[in-house]
């Protein structure tokens, strides 16, 4: 993948992420949080940040956010776009579609079927 489409890549998985931690924020502020307690997200793990995923996001957007996240490593790293599980890479359409998946269709539906989630 070359470097514009993961610049692209990373701004789109950013935007997800601000997305998914301005909700967590949205809704823990409504609680008993001071937005100062909570501005301060970066890449710095801080208690409040932690405190904020776990009772501002539900289980699925936490997930989602763990994705992401990973996805973001990835792109650091160059492993972007490769089939975590295969090794192959992930066809264009599913990243586009789904630009934090970690498997290529084939390993997705073939862990599905292993773990009975369908
Ligand atoms: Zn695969």
């Amino acid at each position: 993948m070359d470097k514009k489409k993961l610049k692209e890549v990373e701004k789109k998985l950013l935007e997800k992420k601000k997305g998914l931690l301005k909700e967590a924020t949205g809704r823990e502020s409504k609680r008993e949080y001071s937005k100062s307690e909570v501005k301060d997200f970066g890449d710095s793990a801080s208690e409040a940040y932690e405190d904020v995923l776990l009772h501002g996001l539900g289980e699925h957007e936490r997930l989602l956010l763990q994705k992401v996240e990973n996805a973001l490593r990835r792109v650091g790293d160059g492993s972007y776009g490769q089939c975590h599980r295969c090794r192959k890479d992930i066809s264009k359409g599913r990243l586009k579609a789904v630009p934090w998946a970690l498997y290529c269709i084939q390993c997705r539906e073939n862990m599905e079927q292993e773990s009975g989630i369908v």
